[in-house]
């Protein structure tokens, strides 16, 4: 079995500084890479910033925060992947832009390493078609923010082999996570069980059955959530939920997924959540005002 020593890590935004992040802090050597130099080194500055934090919290210790530092080197190309056993896209979720990534990748990386994608919604039996070796290619889906959530779904493609589903699940032990098995379908696991909630919340609040607070606290105190859907649609922002919504209606081709009235209204407002300062909730003042 493949044994993971270097993690190569493509996309050094929010989801890849993470995955990098969790990654050194576990011991493996890091190369994070994007689509120049400036942008991976933004990424590992960021992470600095992370560790100095859990540093003064006294979560960490300022040496072992240096070491996990000293182990990430940001790089603007791919070359430097060919260290990497295991390599981990999170590059923008565009199926092109992925698909010219493995094409670059597949030129450079190690004969038995292994190349996983951090995709929320693209086929991974369809991206393996442009990846180096079919066997060798696999979902990862961590969860926002990396360093903060424990789960990661592994998903299985068509061809994906169970030697290659057992290295990544080690690896993912290693950093301290926890892995759930999914096939590959629209959503995976949890995206797949959670949208479909969201979505009937603002059918909820859209047919008057309840307000925004009674949507919200009664999923709280009634379902033990620690958050309300409402309060998790603004995290998400209505409108990525509406556009995984219709990936979902448009592959399956089933109507229990069609959007809520009033999530697209609110998006066409451009009331898309936190990110715009206004969803569900109005964040204009000091504290969120339910707007319904
Ligand atoms: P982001 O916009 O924060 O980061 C994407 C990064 O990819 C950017 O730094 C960009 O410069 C880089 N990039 C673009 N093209 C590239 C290329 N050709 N080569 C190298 N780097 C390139 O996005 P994100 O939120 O980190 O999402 C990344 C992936 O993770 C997506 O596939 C997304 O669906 C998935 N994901 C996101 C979340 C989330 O909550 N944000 C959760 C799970 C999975």
């Amino acid at each position: 079995m493949t044994d993971i020593r270097t993690v190569g890590v493509i996309g050094a935004g929010q989801m890849g500084a993470g995955i990098a992040q969790v990654a050194a802090q576990a011991g493996y050597n890091v190369i994070l890479s994007d689509i120049d130099l400036a942008r991976a080194e933004k990424g590992k500055a960021g992470i600095a910033k992370l560790l100095s934090r859990a540093v003064e919290k006294e979560k960490i210790a300022q040496a072992d925060a240096d070491a996990a530092l000293a182990r990430i080197t940001p790089v603007g190309e791919v070359a430097p992947l060919a260290a990497a056993q295991l390599v981990i896209e999170a590059a923008t979720e565009r199926e092109e832009i992925k698909r010219a990534i493995f094409a670059n990748v597949g030129k450079i990386l190690a004969p038995d390493a292994i190349l996983a994608t951090n995709t929320s919604s693209i086929p991974i039996t369809r991206l393996a078609q442009a990846a180096p070796d079919a066997g060798r290619f696999l979902g990862v889906h961590f969860f926002n923010p990396v360093p903060v959530m424990v789960l990661v779904e592994v998903i299985r493609g068509l061809a994906t082999t169970p030697e290659t589903v057992a290295a990544v699940e080690g690896f993912v032990a290693k950093i301290g996570k926890t892995t759930v098995h999914a096939f590959d379908a629209p959503g995976f696991v949890v995206n797949r069980i959670l949208l479909p909630m969201l979505n009937e919340a603002v059918f909820v609040l859209g047919e008057g059955v309840g307000s925004v607070t009674d949507i919200d606290q009664g999923c709280k105190l009634g379902l033990n959530h620690p958050m309300g859907p409402l309060t998790l649609l603004d995290f998400v922002g209505l409108d990525t939920a509406l556009e995984i919504l219709n990936v979902f209606l448009s592959t399956t081709g089933d109507p229990k997924y069609r959007p809520a009235p009033l999530l697209v209204k609110y998006v066409e407002a451009g009331w898309y959540g936190r990110k715009t300062g206004r969803g569900f909730y109005d964040y204009s003042g000091a504290e969120p005002v339910p707007t319904r």
